[in-house]
């Protein structure tokens, strides 16, 4: 069914304001009672990276870019499994990472365990061989949430960690609707497992409740009783992992030029600009030109996970790389080209993209004030006038609400973009200045970061404490009689 942007951002657990100013970038004004249609629905909550329709998921699922190619297919190997780490805050996710990065200092591996560059491997004995396995090493499931927002699956294994003495908590469902909506399989790491008070099979308990049934309770998800902080049953973990990930296929082909995923990126003041780079399909080559997102590059010099420069990076390794004309946006994906000008033919079509959006916004954000709307309601030039009113209760907000319908809108109509009881918040200015509103409080204050924001972005906030005289500046505003304020 139809959702109202108030119950879209209920259910998504964001702020209606967020939707408002998301659906603005869309080229739709809403208000926070505008019924969507599901079309607006699915692309906004695929946006929030929050499932909440099945066709949302399938639609997920089939933005997914496919990295290999038909001409691939005579080519392909085995490439490692590429895995995140995900859950609760404080369940572990941290330790287990570290843990797992201690293992290669005991499979022998001279040294290398100190570059933090968002992604790095290990190796697996693995019956009679060695398996290589990739983590990607950025905090939290927000990178996980940017990338799949852009329809790039850069994962193949989500590791779910639930604390042995804490169980499912809020960002444990959320971390198992992003992996069920990115398709990707679980394997459920119960951590803490050392603790006084842990109870794994409470774990368990929850977890089937969201239809994560343990296999000796009968189910199919691989879970591991683990401690982080004592090492414990990590090789049984990464042994599972490999297990999980064998059915999965997961193959490349080395023998064609890069692409892949930017995982991170930064503005280095020595290096210029430095971005860890996932790469899933081919071999990356210092000196390779390529484009990330409608970033240019020639790749300069590469740094593995272990600080080692590197001359060629394959399949599912990660390398950061040096030599983008500037800084790229993690998630993006980028690809090796022949040369130069074919590079800068698709960086062109996109830089082209890229600045009509942004024009769009600045155009958008031209500054605007009561009295400026006034201004041009005089000239005869303003048709809306848009507002966004926060007050101290409900109440409050319904009686000027009522009150601003009553006024004439015979030339200029008022446009309520948001209204709710509270204070006046950053992300109310940000949708202000998105928007070209004024924000009007009524016996409410500003919350820390608004007064910085609406300073920075020179939007308009009034505050009153007589219904009366707002209503008689909004009115004088679209009378085009209001006199700008000292
Ligand atoms: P994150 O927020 O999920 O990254 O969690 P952290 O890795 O930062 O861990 C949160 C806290 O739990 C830290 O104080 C860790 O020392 C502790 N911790 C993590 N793993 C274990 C474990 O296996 N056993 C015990 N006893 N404590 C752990």
């Amino acid at each position: 069914g139809n959702l109202t942007v108030q119950e879209l951002a209920d259910r998504l657990g964001v702020e209606s304001s967020e939707i408002i100013k998301s659906l603005f970038f869309k080229g739709i004004i809403a208000t926070v009672t505008q019924t969507l249609d599901l079309h607006t629905i699915e692309t906004v909550s695929e946006e929030f990276g929050v499932p909440v329709l099945q066709d949302d998921i399938e639609a997920a699922a089939k933005k997914t870019v496919e990295m290999i190619e038909e001409s691939d297919m005579a080519h392909l190997i085995r490439r490692p499994p590429v895995v995140t780490v995900m859950g609760h805050v404080d369940h572990g996710k941290t330790s287990l990472l570290d843990a797992i990065r201690k293992t290669r200092v005991a499979a022998g591996e001279a040294g290398g365990i100190t570059q933090h560059i968002g992604a790095y491997q290990v190796d697996v004995p693995h019956g009679d061989e060695h398996r290589k396995i990739t983590f990607l090493d950025t905090p939290g499931h927000e990178a996980f949430t940017a990338m799949r927002a852009r329809g790039t699956k850069v994962t193949d294994v989500a590791v779910l960690v639930v604390a042995a003495d804490d169980g499912v908590r809020p960002q444990t469902l959320e971390a198992i609707s992003h992996a069920r909506a990115a398709e990707v399989p679980i394997v459920v790491a119960i951590n803490k497992i050392d603790k006084e008070g842990a109870q794994p099979d409470r774990v368990k308990q929850e977890l089937s409740g969201l239809d994560l049934v343990a296999e000796d309770w009968g189910g199919n998800t691989v879970m591991v009783p683990v401690s982080a902080i004592k090492g414990e049953n990590i090789d049984k973990l990464l042994e599972m992992i490999l297990l999980v990930t064998e059915v999965e296929d997961l193959q490349a082909n080395p023998d064609r030029m890069a692409r892949g995923t930017v995982i991170e990126a930064h503005l280095d003041k020595a290096k210029g600009p430095v971005a860890t780079l996932l790469i899933q399909n081919g071999t990356l080559k210092a000196g390779d030109v390529l484009a990330a997102g409608p970033i240019l590059g020639k790749v300069r010099a590469m740094v593995d996970d272990t600080g080692k420069r590197v001359k060629q990076a394959g399949p599912s390794s990660a390398v950061e790389a040096l030599g983008f004309s500037e800084v790229p946006t993690a998630g993006d994906e980028f690809e090796v080209y022949t040369d130069e000008k074919s590079a800068r033919a698709v960086v062109g079509d996109r830089a082209t993209e890229a600045r009509a959006t942004r024009l769009a916004q600045q155009m958008a954000s031209r500054r605007v004030s009561l009295a400026s709307m006034s201004g041009q309601a005089s000239e005869g030039e303003l048709k809306e006038l848009n507002l966004i009113l926060k007050a101290d209760v409900q109440g409050s907000v319904e009686a000027i609400l009522g009150s601003l319908e009553q006024l004439p809108q015979e030339e200029v109509q008022v446009r309520v973009l948001l209204s709710a009881p509270g204070e006046i918040t950053e992300t109310d200015v940000d949708l202000a200045a998105a928007s070209g509103a004024v924000i009007v409080g009524f016996n409410t204050s500003m919350a820390s970061g608004a007064k910085r924001a609406a300073d920075a972005t020179g939007v308009d906030v009034r505050d009153y404490d007589v219904i009366y005289k707002l209503l008689e500046d909004i009115q004088m505003a679209m009378e085009g009689l209001l006199e700008p304020e000292l």
